[in-house]
């Protein structure tokens, strides 16, 4: 059976990060679709030009056009093993989506969801500092903002959820990288099945 990761935590709370070395570590390829969304930059369709719209507010691209995007991805042959999701789900309809597409297609499901605990003014302090280092231009304050306000509103409500589906580990996202790091590959090495998810 696959080995699906979940990632939560506001933007800027270390999910990319740690879902590279989850890669390193695991083998599970990082799937974010943040990133999958900017690659379409490149396409001149009226869709990628939607979605850039969309991201250069702080809104969150529509749950169906989201939800294609992952499937596709997922059904690719480097996800065979399963994969480290980055940013998806984001709202409840995406959880659910993503539930019935494991079981369904996979027949698998979420094995944990480590959540990276920030608080508010360190996550916009980051994101800030980002958009400086990668001349990321959907993250100006204003919108830095409108992002964290974002994540309260649809995407927070998923850490109970998972919780309730028993899979929610909280992770001190305050600390250096090296530390939320081992906090994680433990957490992940006591819930996961490893053998599978080094296969
Ligand atoms: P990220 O790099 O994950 O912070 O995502 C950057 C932007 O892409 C977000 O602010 C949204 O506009 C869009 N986005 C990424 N993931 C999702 C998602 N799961 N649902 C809707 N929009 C998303």
């Amino acid at each position: 059976m696959a080995t699906y990761i979940v990632l939560l935590g506001p933007p800027g709370s270390g999910k990319g990060t740690q879902a590279k070395l989850i890669a390193e570590r695991f083998g599970l390829p990082q799937v974010s679709t943040g990133d999958l969304f900017r690659a379409m930059k490149s396409s001149d369709t009226p869709l990628a030009r939607k979605v850039q719209e969309i991201m250069a507010q702080g809104h969150l691209v529509s749950d169906d056009v989201t939800i294609e995007v992952v499937k596709e991805r997922l059904s690719r042959d480097d996800c065979k093993q399963g994969a480290t999701l980055d940013g998806f789900p984001r709202t409840r309809v995406q959880a659910d989506a993503l539930e019935h597409l494991l079981e369904s297609t996979f027949q698998s499901h979420v094995a944990i969801a480590p959540l990276f605990e920030v608080e508010r003014e360190e996550t916009i302090r980051r994101i800030m500092g980002r958009a400086v280092q990668q001349g990321r231009q959907d993250d100006s304050l204003q919108v830095a903002e409108k992002r964290y306000e974002v994540y309260i509103a649809d995407t927070a409500p998923l850490i109970d959820y998972y919780s309730n589906k028993g899979v929610l580990v909280r992770i001190d996202g305050n600390q250096p990288v090296e530390k939320v790091a081992s906090d994680l590959m433990a957490a992940i090495e006591k819930k996961v099945n490893l053998n599978q998810a080094a296969q």
